[in-house]
């Protein structure tokens, strides 16, 4: 059927029933639906897959006028229209991708009324052209979806998102809807503030996703513990497996292939086709393994996504969640699974330190990054720690490790003064500051030949950490950087003092680390290139 307006006015029920043929409401969407057909304004927060788009939709089918979609999500567009015409819906896009034939066509449909959504792209606003067009046309409602880039505070801002206060100022009575599936108590506020929806009503779903077992393990052979991951426990299953550099992700699948496993990379470097024929398989196909940076996932809707796993520490909690929030969204139980490891630590400082962003922006990053790193080195369930981030309260989870294993931790003070004295002497006696190998080879008393050649066997402190073995000292440091006790800089992740350090090193302050597990076993060990 076609809806070619005739549902206008109509009961939003009749139109879930007749268009989307679906039953029931929900969650909140029948009070979102009523709340914008009203034509009032509302700031939704509802998980991945909680059903965002059909709280815009259906007001958009059942207002009159067009309801104009902004979304940052040009590659999906299509097959959201796509989607939406199949139903009998009447929709189009506006975007970057067009020739002026296919534009023309769908200016004139909206001019008409002939159409109930309109998607746009969020830089399109800056355009004189787009503007004078929608000034010129009857439009229903404005819906804002993945809101959350308009927050400098959030994870994913884009520059382009700030645009969109122009909506308000331009259609003052036309209500907006802004939608988002990750969103922090401060980065809701900010959307809220940016897109002047102070006073809108909020709905805000539960964002627990209680099928899905978040494990965050120590990174020691990570193509051995993936190896692990998909054969021992995911064999044949469809999942995720994103890495932070394309050459990673190239590497990655590469070695997943040599060892039997289907599996497609995806990065923004490869070609269009490539990329676009790749996601197609992954959507269509059952049980390919994809493999890829995080230009991989937004709008991506397939409900048997087993697992998740991250091979390299993502850069915040709001994205780590939006990411392992793919896996299970058809509610069976399935894995999020991050190893990380020392040199993450380094590098993210590293890539934060040496990025041309400001300083202010610079230290949105760095909080980023120090609550990822709370939640990778918590004694506590991940679950819980995860979901306060998010201003949500919950009992522990009993499906993460942390609660299925709890944790021990040790009295770790003695060693942290051990490693932050070495820091300090190299510092004050010598001017020098050393990465993390040189420091664990002066305190396992290992005269290397950089040991010898700067003297640093005649430190007071050679030797002194004998009772630790390198990996357990690599935890040491990694879990001192995470609580902010020592600081890595520079090119070379030199190691530094921190203004914490001083308590720990005069005994103000006691130190309790948490013991990583045993490592895994090495039967994979020799698989792969
Ligand atoms: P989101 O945008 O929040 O990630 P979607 O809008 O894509 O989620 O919805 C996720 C899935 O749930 C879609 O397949 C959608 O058709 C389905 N869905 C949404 N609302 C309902 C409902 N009331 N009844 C049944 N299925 C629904
Ligand atoms: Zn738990």
């Amino acid at each position: 059927m076609t809806t070619s307006g005739e549902l206008v006015g109509a009961d939003p029920a009749e139109v879930l029933r007749r268009v989307f043929g679906y039953d029931a409401f929900r969650g909140e969407q029948r009070a979102i639906i009523e709340q914008v057909t009203g034509g009032g304004d509302a700031l939704v927060l509802m998980p991945t897959g909680g059903g965002k788009s059909l709280c815009y939709q259906i007001p958009a089918i059942a207002r009159r006028g067009v309801g104009v979609v902004i979304s940052p999500l040009i590659a999906l567009m299509h097959d959201q229209v796509d989607a939406l015409t199949t139903l009998g819906v009447r929709a189009g896009y506006l975007n970057s991708t067009q020739d002026f034939g296919e534009r023309r066509v769908v200016e004139a449909e909206f001019l008409a009324g002939e159409l109930d959504l309109l998607y746009l792209a969020p830089e399109a606003l800056g355009s004189p052209n787009t503007m004078s067009l929608l000034a010129r046309g009857d439009i229903g409602l404005f819906a804002i979806d993945e809101a959350h880039c308009v927050a400098q505070w959030g994870h994913d801002f884009r520059p382009d998102y700030l645009n969109l206060s122009v909506l308000h100022e331009r259609w003052p009575d036309v209500p907006r809807i802004a939608l988002t599936a990750t969103a922090t108590t401060a980065t809701r506020d900010e959307i809220a503030t940016r897109l002047e929806l102070r006073d809108a009503p909020r709905f805000v779903a539960s964002f627990d996703r209680p099928n899905i077992q978040y494990r965050i393990v120590p990174k020691v052979d990570p193509k051995a513990q993936l190896l692990d991951l998909l054969r021992g426990e995911h064999a044949g299953d469809a999942g995720i497996v994103y890495c932070l550099s394309r050459a990673s992700v190239e590497r990655t699948a590469e070695m997943l292939v040599a060892n039997g496993i289907d599996a497609l990379p995806y990065h923004a470097g490869l070609d269009a086709a490539t990329r676009s024929t790749n996601q197609r398989r992954f959507l269509r196909e059952d049980g390919l393994v994809m493999v890829a940076t995080i230009a991989f996932g937004m709008g991506i809707d397939k409900p048997d996504v087993r697992f998740v796993a991250h091979l390299d520490l993502p850069k915040s909690v709001e994205g780590y969640y939006q990411e392992t929030g793919r896996a299970g969204r058809d509610g069976q139980p399935s894995t999020a699974w991050l190893a990380y490891g020392l040199q993450d630590v380094v590098q993210q400082r590293k890539l934060i330190d040496t990025s041309d962003a400001d300083r202010s922006r610079r230290r949105v990053l760095a909080a980023h990054l120090d609550a990822m790193l709370a939640l990778c080195e918590t004694v506590q369930c991940r679950r819980v720690q995860l979901l306060d981030y998010f201003g949500e309260r919950i009992a522990p989870c009993g499906n993460c490790d942390t609660c299925l294993t709890p944790p021990e931790s040790w009295d770790g003070t003695i060693a942290a003064q051990k490693l932050l004295s070495t820091v300090l002497r190299l510092d004050r006696e010598r001017g020098q500051r050393f990465g993390a190998g040189q420091c664990v080879d002066i305190l396992l008393g290992r005269k290397t030949e950089k040991v010898v050649q700067h003297h640093h066997d005649e430190l007071s402190v050679f030797g002194v950490g004998a009772d630790l073995t390198e990996p357990e000292w690599r935890t040491v440091i990694r879990q001192l950087l995470a609580q902010g006790l020592l600081a890595v800089e520079g090119d070379y992740g030199t190691l530094a003092l921190t203004d914490a350090s001083a308590d720990v090193l005069s005994r103000r302050r006691e130190v309790m680390l948490r013991k990583d597990p045993p490592r895994p076993s090495r039967r994979s060990r020799s698989a792969g290139p």
